[in-house]
Protein backbone atom coordinates (compact mmCIF):
# COMPACT_ATOMS: atom_id res chain seq x y z
CA UNK A 1 0.00 0.00 0.00
CA UNK A 2 1.97 3.16 -1.16
CA UNK A 3 0.27 5.17 1.87
CA UNK A 4 1.50 8.45 3.11
CA UNK A 5 -0.34 9.25 6.88
CA UNK A 6 -0.24 11.77 9.34
CA UNK A 7 1.69 12.43 11.78
CA UNK A 8 4.61 10.22 10.74
CA UNK A 9 3.92 10.82 6.65
CA UNK A 10 6.07 8.71 4.00
CA UNK A 11 6.64 5.57 6.46
CA UNK A 12 5.28 3.43 3.36
CA UNK A 13 3.69 0.90 6.10
CA UNK A 14 -0.38 1.19 6.65
CA UNK A 15 0.15 2.80 10.24
CA UNK A 16 -2.56 5.11 11.77
CA UNK A 17 -2.51 8.23 13.11
CA UNK A 18 -1.28 9.10 16.39
CA UNK A 19 -4.79 9.71 17.88
CA UNK A 20 -6.55 7.26 15.52
CA UNK A 21 -9.69 7.10 13.93
CA UNK A 22 -11.93 8.42 16.33
CA UNK A 23 -15.00 5.66 17.47
CA UNK A 24 -18.20 6.48 15.47
CA UNK A 25 -20.34 8.67 17.80
CA UNK A 26 -22.27 10.92 15.62
CA UNK A 27 -22.82 13.99 17.39
CA UNK A 28 -25.77 15.22 15.33
CA UNK A 29 -24.03 18.23 14.26
CA UNK A 30 -25.73 18.26 10.31
CA UNK A 31 -28.44 16.18 10.83
CA UNK A 32 -30.88 19.05 11.29
CA UNK A 33 -29.25 20.66 7.64
CA UNK A 34 -29.46 17.13 6.27
CA UNK A 35 -33.10 17.32 6.86
CA UNK A 36 -34.01 20.32 5.84
CA UNK A 37 -32.17 19.67 1.91
CA UNK A 38 -33.91 16.49 1.79
CA UNK A 39 -37.19 18.46 2.82
CA UNK A 40 -36.34 20.93 0.24
CA UNK A 41 -35.78 18.26 -2.47
CA UNK A 42 -39.18 16.76 -1.38
CA UNK A 43 -41.27 19.57 -1.68
CA UNK A 44 -39.51 20.30 -5.05
CA UNK A 45 -40.23 17.23 -6.46
CA UNK A 46 -44.11 17.47 -5.19
CA UNK A 47 -44.04 20.93 -6.52
CA UNK A 48 -43.22 19.72 -10.32
CA UNK A 49 -45.78 16.99 -9.91
CA UNK A 50 -48.41 19.20 -8.95
CA UNK A 51 -47.53 21.62 -11.73
CA UNK A 52 -48.12 18.23 -14.22
CA UNK A 53 -51.24 17.86 -12.19
CA UNK A 54 -52.19 21.29 -12.53
CA UNK A 55 -51.90 22.04 -16.37
CA UNK A 56 -54.16 19.05 -16.64
CA UNK A 57 -56.43 20.29 -14.10
CA UNK A 58 -56.97 23.42 -15.93
CA UNK A 59 -58.65 21.59 -18.89
CA UNK A 60 -61.07 19.82 -16.86
CA UNK A 61 -62.06 22.15 -15.00
CA UNK A 62 -62.80 24.45 -17.49
CA UNK A 63 -65.34 21.50 -19.30
CA UNK A 64 -62.55 19.64 -21.24
CA UNK A 65 -64.38 16.28 -20.99
CA UNK A 66 -67.88 17.23 -21.79
CA UNK A 67 -66.68 18.69 -25.24
CA UNK A 68 -64.68 15.28 -26.58
CA UNK A 69 -67.66 13.61 -26.91
CA UNK A 70 -67.18 12.62 -30.75
CA UNK A 71 -64.22 10.72 -31.92
CA UNK A 72 -62.85 14.05 -33.69
CA UNK A 73 -63.72 15.64 -29.71
CA UNK A 74 -61.49 12.86 -28.11
CA UNK A 75 -58.56 13.25 -29.85
CA UNK A 76 -58.38 16.75 -30.14
CA UNK A 77 -58.83 17.07 -26.64
CA UNK A 78 -55.98 14.59 -25.78
CA UNK A 79 -53.46 17.33 -28.39
CA UNK A 80 -54.79 19.76 -25.94
CA UNK A 81 -53.51 17.83 -22.81
CA UNK A 82 -50.48 16.82 -24.53
CA UNK A 83 -49.54 20.49 -25.08
CA UNK A 84 -50.70 21.83 -21.77
CA UNK A 85 -48.28 19.09 -20.42
CA UNK A 86 -45.54 19.47 -22.75
CA UNK A 87 -45.25 22.86 -21.90
CA UNK A 88 -45.31 22.63 -18.53
CA UNK A 89 -42.55 20.76 -18.90
CA UNK A 90 -40.42 22.81 -20.68
CA UNK A 91 -41.17 25.28 -17.95
CA UNK A 92 -39.67 23.04 -15.45
CA UNK A 93 -36.77 22.72 -17.81
CA UNK A 94 -35.79 26.06 -18.05
CA UNK A 95 -36.48 26.98 -14.04
CA UNK A 96 -34.32 23.53 -13.50
CA UNK A 97 -31.72 25.58 -15.74
CA UNK A 98 -32.10 28.73 -14.08
CA UNK A 99 -29.78 28.35 -11.66
CA UNK A 100 -32.17 29.36 -8.95
CA UNK A 101 -30.63 29.03 -5.35
CA UNK A 102 -33.51 27.04 -3.39
CA UNK A 103 -33.11 24.17 -6.17
CA UNK A 104 -29.13 24.73 -6.30
CA UNK A 105 -29.26 24.44 -2.57
CA UNK A 106 -31.20 21.23 -2.48
CA UNK A 107 -30.05 18.57 -5.19
CA UNK A 108 -27.20 20.45 -6.30
CA UNK A 109 -26.38 22.08 -9.70
CA UNK A 110 -25.56 18.94 -11.25
CA UNK A 111 -28.23 17.10 -10.44
CA UNK A 112 -30.70 19.64 -11.34
CA UNK A 113 -29.38 19.56 -15.06
CA UNK A 114 -29.30 16.14 -14.81
CA UNK A 115 -33.50 16.06 -14.51
CA UNK A 116 -33.00 18.78 -16.88
CA UNK A 117 -32.11 16.96 -19.78
CA UNK A 118 -34.24 13.45 -18.78
CA UNK A 119 -36.83 16.16 -19.64
CA UNK A 120 -36.29 17.03 -23.06
CA UNK A 121 -37.21 13.58 -24.84
CA UNK A 122 -40.48 13.60 -23.09
CA UNK A 123 -41.38 17.05 -23.09
CA UNK A 124 -40.57 16.80 -27.13
CA UNK A 125 -43.00 13.92 -27.59
CA UNK A 126 -45.69 15.87 -25.81
CA UNK A 127 -45.10 18.68 -28.11
CA UNK A 128 -45.11 16.50 -31.35
CA UNK A 129 -48.22 14.39 -30.32
CA UNK A 130 -49.79 18.00 -29.50
CA UNK A 131 -49.36 18.96 -33.36
CA UNK A 132 -50.39 15.56 -34.79
CA UNK A 133 -52.91 15.33 -32.24
CA UNK A 134 -54.32 18.72 -32.93
CA UNK A 135 -53.90 18.06 -36.97
CA UNK A 136 -55.89 14.97 -36.83
CA UNK A 137 -58.36 15.86 -34.44
CA UNK A 138 -59.40 19.34 -36.38
CA UNK A 139 -59.14 17.64 -39.77
CA UNK A 140 -61.71 14.91 -38.67
CA UNK A 141 -63.79 17.51 -37.55
CA UNK A 142 -63.70 19.25 -41.08
CA UNK A 143 -63.09 16.41 -43.29
CA UNK A 144 -59.83 17.28 -43.98
CA UNK A 145 -56.65 14.97 -43.87
CA UNK A 146 -54.40 15.91 -41.57
CA UNK A 147 -51.47 17.56 -44.16
CA UNK A 148 -54.12 19.19 -45.30
CA UNK A 149 -55.45 20.45 -42.24
CA UNK A 150 -52.06 21.73 -40.55
CA UNK A 151 -51.64 23.62 -43.76
CA UNK A 152 -54.91 25.40 -43.31
CA UNK A 153 -53.49 25.97 -39.58
CA UNK A 154 -50.62 27.65 -40.65
CA UNK A 155 -52.49 29.57 -43.20
CA UNK A 156 -55.79 30.47 -41.58
CA UNK A 157 -55.54 30.50 -38.05
CA UNK A 158 -53.52 33.63 -36.43
CA UNK A 159 -50.01 32.82 -33.99
CA UNK A 160 -50.52 29.27 -35.53
CA UNK A 161 -47.39 29.66 -37.89
CA UNK A 162 -45.32 30.99 -35.02
CA UNK A 163 -46.25 27.52 -33.34
CA UNK A 164 -44.91 25.71 -36.26
CA UNK A 165 -41.79 27.54 -35.85
CA UNK A 166 -41.22 26.73 -32.25
CA UNK A 167 -42.08 23.13 -32.88
CA UNK A 168 -39.41 23.08 -35.42
CA UNK A 169 -37.06 24.90 -32.65
CA UNK A 170 -37.53 22.15 -30.48
CA UNK A 171 -36.79 19.38 -32.31
CA UNK A 172 -33.94 21.01 -33.48
CA UNK A 173 -32.40 21.90 -29.54
CA UNK A 174 -33.64 18.58 -28.28
CA UNK A 175 -31.45 16.61 -31.09
CA UNK A 176 -28.59 18.57 -30.74
CA UNK A 177 -28.44 17.85 -26.99
CA UNK A 178 -28.60 14.22 -27.31
CA UNK A 179 -24.91 13.07 -26.27
CA UNK A 180 -24.11 11.57 -29.67
CA UNK A 181 -24.80 14.23 -31.67
CA UNK A 182 -23.36 16.82 -28.85
CA UNK A 183 -20.16 15.41 -29.00
CA UNK A 184 -19.52 15.75 -32.24
CA UNK A 185 -19.89 19.67 -31.68
CA UNK A 186 -17.98 22.20 -30.02
CA UNK A 187 -19.38 23.36 -27.00
CA UNK A 188 -20.20 27.25 -28.12
CA UNK A 189 -21.90 25.37 -31.37
CA UNK A 190 -24.36 23.69 -28.69
CA UNK A 191 -24.76 26.21 -26.73
CA UNK A 192 -25.64 28.64 -29.56
CA UNK A 193 -28.32 26.13 -30.58
CA UNK A 194 -29.91 25.34 -27.19
CA UNK A 195 -30.25 29.68 -26.76
CA UNK A 196 -32.94 28.67 -29.27
CA UNK A 197 -34.95 27.27 -26.75
CA UNK A 198 -36.01 30.52 -25.45
CA UNK A 199 -37.04 31.57 -29.08
CA UNK A 200 -38.70 28.32 -29.26
CA UNK A 201 -41.13 29.33 -25.92
CA UNK A 202 -41.52 32.80 -27.08
CA UNK A 203 -42.99 31.83 -30.53
CA UNK A 204 -44.99 29.19 -28.92
CA UNK A 205 -46.21 31.68 -26.56
CA UNK A 206 -49.00 33.67 -28.78
CA UNK A 207 -51.14 30.63 -30.21
CA UNK A 208 -51.58 29.48 -26.27
CA UNK A 209 -53.58 32.36 -25.68
CA UNK A 210 -55.11 33.77 -29.07
CA UNK A 211 -56.83 29.76 -30.32
CA UNK A 212 -59.07 28.26 -28.29
CA UNK A 213 -61.12 29.08 -25.33
CA UNK A 214 -59.15 27.91 -22.43
CA UNK A 215 -56.63 30.95 -21.87
CA UNK A 216 -59.52 33.21 -23.04
CA UNK A 217 -59.25 36.94 -21.81
CA UNK A 218 -61.10 36.99 -17.97
CA UNK A 219 -60.57 32.82 -17.26
CA UNK A 220 -58.84 32.10 -14.22
CA UNK A 221 -56.79 29.80 -16.32
CA UNK A 222 -55.25 32.51 -18.13
CA UNK A 223 -53.75 34.41 -15.05
CA UNK A 224 -52.55 31.08 -13.72
CA UNK A 225 -50.39 30.48 -17.52
CA UNK A 226 -49.54 33.50 -17.84
CA UNK A 227 -48.02 33.59 -14.03
CA UNK A 228 -46.20 30.51 -14.44
CA UNK A 229 -44.66 32.20 -17.74
CA UNK A 230 -44.08 34.82 -16.33
CA UNK A 231 -42.12 33.43 -13.34
CA UNK A 232 -40.03 31.32 -15.30
CA UNK A 233 -38.77 34.27 -17.59
CA UNK A 234 -38.03 36.84 -14.33
CA UNK A 235 -36.48 33.47 -12.94
CA UNK A 236 -33.96 33.30 -16.26
CA UNK A 237 -33.59 36.95 -16.30
CA UNK A 238 -32.91 37.76 -12.71
CA UNK A 239 -30.69 34.41 -11.72
CA UNK A 240 -28.82 34.22 -15.50
CA UNK A 241 -28.16 37.92 -16.43
CA UNK A 242 -29.25 40.28 -13.27
CA UNK A 243 -27.82 38.53 -10.56
CA UNK A 244 -24.11 37.36 -12.54
CA UNK A 245 -23.68 41.06 -13.48
CA UNK A 246 -24.28 42.62 -10.46
CA UNK A 247 -21.31 39.88 -8.47
CA UNK A 248 -19.20 40.81 -11.23
CA UNK A 249 -19.37 44.42 -10.54
CA UNK A 250 -19.56 44.30 -6.62
CA UNK A 251 -16.39 41.85 -6.54
CA UNK A 252 -14.40 43.63 -9.34
CA UNK A 253 -12.16 40.62 -9.43
CA UNK A 254 -8.81 40.69 -11.39
CA UNK A 255 -5.82 38.40 -12.19
CA UNK A 256 -2.97 38.99 -9.60
CA UNK A 257 -0.37 35.95 -10.66
CA UNK A 258 -0.93 33.00 -12.13
CA UNK A 259 1.82 30.27 -11.23
CA UNK A 260 3.06 27.16 -12.00
CA UNK A 261 1.71 23.56 -10.33
CA UNK A 262 3.00 21.04 -12.57
CA UNK A 263 3.20 20.79 -16.73
CA UNK A 264 -0.45 22.30 -18.16
CA UNK A 265 -1.45 23.00 -14.37
CA UNK A 266 -1.46 26.71 -12.75
CA UNK A 267 -2.79 28.39 -10.39
CA UNK A 268 -4.95 31.83 -10.91
CA UNK A 269 -4.82 34.13 -8.04
CA UNK A 270 -7.69 36.48 -7.97
CA UNK A 271 -7.85 39.56 -5.82
CA UNK A 272 -11.50 41.48 -5.94
CA UNK A 273 -13.77 43.19 -3.09
CA UNK A 274 -16.32 42.00 -0.18
CA UNK A 275 -14.81 38.57 -1.11
CA UNK A 276 -17.02 37.70 2.33
CA UNK A 277 -20.31 37.11 0.53
CA UNK A 278 -18.61 35.18 -2.79
CA UNK A 279 -18.29 32.33 -1.37
CA UNK A 280 -19.52 30.95 2.07
CA UNK A 281 -18.59 27.60 1.34
CA UNK A 282 -15.25 25.64 0.64
CA UNK A 283 -15.62 23.86 -2.73
CA UNK A 284 -17.95 24.96 -4.85
CA UNK A 285 -17.52 25.86 -8.42
CA UNK A 286 -18.27 29.36 -10.18
CA UNK A 287 -18.77 30.24 -13.87
CA UNK A 288 -15.42 32.73 -14.54
CA UNK A 289 -15.09 34.82 -17.72
CA UNK A 290 -11.67 36.21 -18.57
CA UNK A 291 -12.05 39.50 -20.25
CA UNK A 292 -9.20 39.66 -22.22
CA UNK A 293 -9.23 39.53 -26.22
CA UNK A 294 -10.68 36.03 -27.44
CA UNK A 295 -11.42 34.76 -23.97
CA UNK A 296 -14.05 36.70 -22.88
CA UNK A 297 -17.11 35.04 -24.34
CA UNK A 298 -15.70 31.63 -22.92
CA UNK A 299 -17.61 30.46 -19.69
CA UNK A 300 -15.53 28.25 -17.86
CA UNK A 301 -16.95 26.38 -14.80
CA UNK A 302 -13.63 26.29 -12.35
CA UNK A 303 -13.84 25.03 -8.70
CA UNK A 304 -12.09 26.85 -5.93
CA UNK A 305 -9.17 25.66 -4.71
CA UNK A 306 -8.69 27.87 -1.83
CA UNK A 307 -10.96 29.59 -0.08
CA UNK A 308 -10.97 33.26 0.13
CA UNK A 309 -8.36 35.15 2.11
CA UNK A 310 -8.67 38.21 3.38
CA UNK A 311 -6.40 40.75 2.84
CA UNK A 312 -7.30 44.11 3.82
CA UNK A 313 -10.53 46.44 5.29
CA UNK A 314 -13.90 46.03 2.93
CA UNK A 315 -13.35 42.28 2.20
CA UNK A 316 -10.61 43.24 -0.15
CA UNK A 317 -8.98 39.43 -0.21
CA UNK A 318 -7.85 37.15 -3.24
CA UNK A 319 -9.52 33.91 -4.46
CA UNK A 320 -7.83 30.85 -6.28
CA UNK A 321 -8.63 28.59 -8.65
CA UNK A 322 -5.99 25.73 -10.04
CA UNK A 323 -6.69 24.92 -13.60
CA UNK A 324 -5.11 22.07 -16.13
CA UNK A 325 -5.37 22.40 -19.44
CA UNK A 326 -8.03 19.83 -20.85
CA UNK A 327 -8.80 21.99 -24.11
CA UNK A 328 -8.39 24.82 -26.14
CA UNK A 329 -9.60 27.58 -23.98
CA UNK A 330 -8.19 26.30 -21.02
CA UNK A 331 -4.65 26.48 -22.34
CA UNK A 332 -5.10 29.59 -23.05
CA UNK A 333 -5.48 30.57 -19.56
CA UNK A 334 -1.79 29.07 -18.44
CA UNK A 335 -0.59 32.99 -20.29
CA UNK A 336 -3.25 34.88 -18.78
CA UNK A 337 -1.71 38.28 -17.77
CA UNK A 338 -1.59 39.88 -14.05
CA UNK A 339 -4.39 43.15 -14.60
CA UNK A 340 -7.19 40.97 -16.42
CA UNK A 341 -10.42 41.39 -15.16
CA UNK A 342 -12.78 38.65 -14.68
CA UNK A 343 -16.89 37.91 -14.59
CA UNK A 344 -18.15 35.77 -12.10
CA UNK A 345 -21.74 33.70 -11.93
CA UNK A 346 -21.76 31.70 -8.58
CA UNK A 347 -21.36 29.91 -6.12
CA UNK A 348 -23.27 26.37 -7.70
CA UNK A 349 -22.93 23.04 -6.64
CA UNK A 350 -23.22 21.29 -3.36
CA UNK A 351 -19.69 19.91 -3.06
CA UNK A 352 -19.22 21.96 0.42
CA UNK A 353 -20.22 21.83 3.86
CA UNK A 354 -23.97 22.32 2.80
CA UNK A 355 -23.98 18.90 1.93
CA UNK A 356 -22.95 17.55 5.02
CA UNK A 357 -24.64 14.72 6.53
CA UNK A 358 -22.57 13.13 9.35
CA UNK A 359 -19.33 14.06 11.47
CA UNK A 360 -17.01 11.97 9.40
CA UNK A 361 -15.60 12.87 6.25
CA UNK A 362 -13.94 11.31 3.29
CA UNK A 363 -12.06 12.90 0.72
CA UNK A 364 -11.58 11.20 -2.48
CA UNK A 365 -9.88 13.10 -5.82
CA UNK A 366 -7.91 11.96 -8.74
CA UNK A 367 -5.58 14.56 -10.80
CA UNK A 368 -7.33 18.09 -11.59
CA UNK A 369 -10.01 16.76 -9.68
CA UNK A 370 -8.34 16.40 -6.14
CA UNK A 371 -8.41 20.79 -6.28
CA UNK A 372 -11.83 21.59 -5.15
CA UNK A 373 -10.67 19.20 -2.29
CA UNK A 374 -7.71 20.98 -1.05
CA UNK A 375 -10.87 24.18 -0.63
CA UNK A 376 -13.41 21.61 1.22
CA UNK A 377 -10.31 20.70 3.49
CA UNK A 378 -10.00 24.03 4.54
CA UNK A 379 -13.17 24.81 6.16
CA UNK A 380 -15.39 21.64 6.39
CA UNK A 381 -16.27 21.24 10.09
CA UNK A 382 -14.75 17.80 11.87
CA UNK A 383 -12.91 16.89 14.76
CA UNK A 384 -9.38 15.58 14.65
CA UNK A 385 -9.14 11.81 13.43
CA UNK A 386 -12.61 12.04 11.82
CA UNK A 387 -11.16 13.22 8.62
CA UNK A 388 -9.69 10.52 5.63
CA UNK A 389 -8.24 12.23 2.18
CA UNK A 390 -6.99 9.96 -0.53
CA UNK A 391 -5.13 11.24 -3.56
CA UNK A 392 -4.89 9.34 -6.62
CA UNK A 393 -2.41 9.92 -9.22
CA UNK A 394 0.19 8.38 -11.91
CA UNK A 395 3.05 10.04 -10.08
CA UNK A 396 3.72 12.40 -7.18
CA UNK A 397 4.17 14.96 -9.90
CA UNK A 398 0.08 14.92 -10.62
CA UNK A 399 -1.01 14.75 -6.68
CA UNK A 400 -1.89 18.74 -7.46
CA UNK A 401 -1.27 20.79 -4.35
CA UNK A 402 -0.16 17.57 -2.59
CA UNK A 403 1.95 19.75 -0.16
CA UNK A 404 -1.04 21.97 0.41
CA UNK A 405 -3.35 19.21 1.10
CA UNK A 406 -0.16 17.34 3.50
CA UNK A 407 0.44 20.73 5.38
CA UNK A 408 -3.78 20.74 6.12
CA UNK A 409 -3.72 17.28 6.74
CA UNK A 410 -1.26 17.93 9.99
CA UNK A 411 -2.76 20.97 11.15
CA UNK A 412 -6.25 19.67 11.06
CA UNK A 413 -5.56 15.86 12.37
CA UNK A 414 -6.62 14.20 9.05
CA UNK A 415 -5.28 10.94 7.62
CA UNK A 416 -3.74 11.36 4.21
CA UNK A 417 -3.08 8.80 2.00
CA UNK A 418 -1.15 9.08 -1.85
CA UNK A 419 -2.15 6.43 -3.81
CA UNK A 420 0.39 6.43 -6.83
CA UNK A 421 0.72 4.23 -9.77
CA UNK A 422 -0.69 3.78 -12.61
CA UNK A 423 -3.99 1.35 -13.50
CA UNK A 424 -4.32 -2.53 -13.79
CA UNK A 425 -4.26 -3.51 -16.83
CA UNK A 426 -6.13 -6.08 -16.39
CA UNK A 427 -8.77 -4.11 -14.19
CA UNK A 428 -8.66 -1.22 -16.07
CA UNK A 429 -11.93 -0.26 -14.02
CA UNK A 430 -10.38 -0.34 -10.91
CA UNK A 431 -9.57 2.93 -9.04
CA UNK A 432 -6.44 1.98 -7.30
CA UNK A 433 -3.48 1.91 -8.44
CA UNK A 434 -2.27 -1.67 -9.81
CA UNK A 435 -0.12 -2.82 -6.92
CA UNK A 436 -2.80 -1.82 -3.98
CA UNK A 437 -5.53 -3.21 -6.74
CA UNK A 438 -3.51 -7.00 -6.89
CA UNK A 439 -2.86 -6.93 -3.14
CA UNK A 440 -6.51 -6.88 -2.68
CA UNK A 441 -7.06 -3.38 -0.74
CA UNK A 442 -10.65 -1.69 -0.88
CA UNK A 443 -11.73 1.25 0.13
CA UNK A 444 -12.45 -0.01 3.93
CA UNK A 445 -8.89 -0.84 4.28
CA UNK A 446 -7.76 2.99 4.00
CA UNK A 447 -11.45 4.02 5.95
CA UNK A 448 -13.01 1.32 7.65
CA UNK A 449 -16.04 3.61 9.03
CA UNK A 450 -16.91 4.82 5.48
CA UNK A 451 -20.22 3.55 6.05
CA UNK A 452 -20.48 6.43 8.70
CA UNK A 453 -19.19 9.20 6.75
CA UNK A 454 -20.11 11.60 4.19
CA UNK A 455 -17.61 11.10 0.88
CA UNK A 456 -16.59 14.06 -1.56
CA UNK A 457 -15.23 12.14 -5.03
CA UNK A 458 -13.58 14.14 -7.70
CA UNK A 459 -11.60 13.34 -10.32
CA UNK A 460 -11.84 11.59 -13.80
CA UNK A 461 -15.53 10.34 -14.50
CA UNK A 462 -14.76 6.92 -15.14
CA UNK A 463 -12.58 6.71 -12.17
CA UNK A 464 -14.86 8.15 -9.85
CA UNK A 465 -17.94 5.62 -11.26
CA UNK A 466 -15.24 2.95 -9.88
CA UNK A 467 -15.14 5.09 -6.27
CA UNK A 468 -18.69 5.73 -5.79
CA UNK A 469 -19.33 2.28 -6.63
CA UNK A 470 -16.83 0.74 -4.07
CA UNK A 471 -18.07 3.38 -1.68
CA UNK A 472 -22.15 2.31 -2.17
CA UNK A 473 -20.54 -1.72 -1.80
CA UNK A 474 -19.28 -0.63 1.88
CA UNK A 475 -22.61 0.57 2.69
CA UNK A 476 -21.99 4.72 1.62
CA UNK A 477 -25.80 5.51 1.43
CA UNK A 478 -26.78 7.42 -1.56
CA UNK A 479 -27.11 10.90 0.24
CA UNK A 480 -24.30 10.69 1.85
CA UNK A 481 -22.27 10.40 -1.60
CA UNK A 482 -21.29 13.72 -2.99
CA UNK A 483 -19.35 13.64 -6.47
CA UNK A 484 -18.48 16.72 -8.48
CA UNK A 485 -18.39 16.13 -12.21
CA UNK A 486 -15.83 18.29 -14.53
CA UNK A 487 -17.37 17.06 -17.69
CA UNK A 488 -20.28 17.83 -19.23
C1 LIG B 1 -18.47 21.90 -11.89
C2 LIG B 1 -17.14 21.92 -12.61
C3 LIG B 1 -16.01 22.30 -11.95
C4 LIG B 1 -14.78 22.29 -12.61
N1 LIG B 1 -13.66 22.66 -11.93
C5 LIG B 1 -12.46 22.63 -12.55
C6 LIG B 1 -11.28 23.00 -11.85
O1 LIG B 1 -11.31 23.36 -10.68
N2 LIG B 1 -10.12 22.95 -12.53
C7 LIG B 1 -10.04 22.55 -13.85
O2 LIG B 1 -8.94 22.52 -14.42
N3 LIG B 1 -11.15 22.16 -14.52
C8 LIG B 1 -12.35 22.22 -13.91
N4 LIG B 1 -13.47 21.88 -14.60
C9 LIG B 1 -13.34 21.49 -16.03
C10 LIG B 1 -13.26 22.76 -16.88
O3 LIG B 1 -14.39 23.56 -16.74
C11 LIG B 1 -13.10 22.42 -18.34
O4 LIG B 1 -11.98 21.61 -18.50
C12 LIG B 1 -12.85 23.66 -19.16
O5 LIG B 1 -13.90 24.60 -19.08
C13 LIG B 1 -12.66 23.23 -20.58
O6 LIG B 1 -12.54 24.38 -21.39
P1 LIG B 1 -11.77 24.34 -22.77
O7 LIG B 1 -12.14 25.58 -23.48
O8 LIG B 1 -10.33 24.11 -22.53
O9 LIG B 1 -12.33 23.05 -23.42
P2 LIG B 1 -13.29 22.84 -24.60
O10 LIG B 1 -13.76 21.45 -24.53
O11 LIG B 1 -12.62 23.32 -25.85
O12 LIG B 1 -14.50 23.79 -24.24
C14 LIG B 1 -14.94 24.80 -25.08
C15 LIG B 1 -15.92 25.71 -24.34
O13 LIG B 1 -16.78 24.91 -23.52
C16 LIG B 1 -16.89 25.48 -22.24
N5 LIG B 1 -17.08 24.39 -21.30
C17 LIG B 1 -16.37 23.27 -21.25
N6 LIG B 1 -16.84 22.50 -20.27
C18 LIG B 1 -17.89 23.14 -19.75
C19 LIG B 1 -18.82 22.85 -18.73
N7 LIG B 1 -18.77 21.74 -18.04
N8 LIG B 1 -19.81 23.74 -18.46
C20 LIG B 1 -19.89 24.89 -19.14
N9 LIG B 1 -19.03 25.22 -20.10
C21 LIG B 1 -18.07 24.36 -20.40
C22 LIG B 1 -15.60 26.18 -22.04
O14 LIG B 1 -15.70 27.23 -21.14
C23 LIG B 1 -15.30 26.70 -23.39
O15 LIG B 1 -15.92 27.94 -23.61
C24 LIG B 1 -14.70 21.90 -13.96
C25 LIG B 1 -15.87 21.54 -14.64
C26 LIG B 1 -17.07 21.56 -13.98
C27 LIG B 1 -18.32 21.17 -14.72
Amino acid sequence: MNTQLLPSPGTGTPTRPAHGPAPVRETGRFAGQHRRRLLRADALAVTAWSSLAASVALWLADGGLAASSSPAGMITALGIVAGLAGMDLVLLMLLLAARIPFIDSAVGHDRALEFHRKLGKPSLYLLLAHGLLIAVGYGMAEGLDPVSEAAALWVLVPDMWLAFISLALFIAVVVTSLVAVRRRFPYEFWYAVHLLTYAAVLASLPHQFSVGGLFAVGTWQRWYWLAICIATGAALLYYRIIQPVRATFRHQLTVERVTSVAPGVVNIEMSGLQLGSLAGNGGRFFIWRFLAPGLWWHPHPFSLSAEPMRTGPDGHGRVRITVRDLGRGSAQLLRLRRGTKVAVEGPYGLFSSAARSKDRVVMIGAGIGITPLRALLENTPFAPGQATVLLRGHSNQELYLGEEILELCRQRGATLFHLTGGRDPGSPDSWLPAAEHRAGYSLEDYVPEIAHADVYVCGPSRWAGSVLKAARAAGVHEDQLHHERFDW
